[in-house]
């Protein structure tokens, strides 16, 4: 792989350029049109801008790629203020660890297609809206019909209050 160019002073490559541009293209949806508090919850956009570069990204498959960063690193929240993170570690919460969580709910729910109707579905219903976590959660859980919050208490902080 032949490096393109450079982005924070590291070389990247051909395919990393198309990524984070499909990844800042989708924020015109996920952020510019449904939008939530960037400081707080980061990893809503974040996360979902990377799970629509996935979608657009994929071509046969029908479960969506992602990095296990679960045994990588401290167990953190996703949704904790950004403060509260090491500027070195932040990314791999707010954008990894929130990305393989929603994707490994996908996959675990009918993969590919299931996230493309969850999203349009999603924007829909929030466009030009602002949602946090819980707000998030109580739809995805309406969704795909989930009983309870056991797959997200890993790796979110539910229960607005304590963030605020
Ligand atoms: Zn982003």
């Amino acid at each position: 792989m032949l490096a393109a160019g450079s982005i924070y002073g590291r070389s990247v490559t051909n395919e990393a350029i198309k990524k984070i541009v499909i990844h800042e293209i989708a924020h015109q949806w996920f952020y510019g049109i449904v939008s939530n508090d960037p400081y707080t919850y980061a990893w809503l956009d974040e996360g979902i801008a990377q799970i629509a570069t996935s979608l657009f990204r994929m071509l046969n498959e029908n479960e969506l790629g992602y990095i296990d960063f679960s045994d990588k690193m401290e167990q953190l929240p996703s949704n904790l203020p950004l403060h509260e993170y090491l500027n070195s570690t932040q990314s791999n919460y707010i954008y990894g660890q929130s990305h393989s969580n929603l994707a490994k709910i996908f996959n675990q729910h009918g993969g590919k297609q299931t996230a493309e109707d969850f999203l349009s579905r999603y924007f829909t219903l929030y466009k030009y809206k602002e949602l946090d976590t819980d707000e998030f959660v109580r739809f995805m859980k309406f969704y795909l019909e989930l009983r309870d919050d056991s797959l997200f208490e890993s790796w979110l902080e539910l229960g607005n209050a304590k963030n605020e």
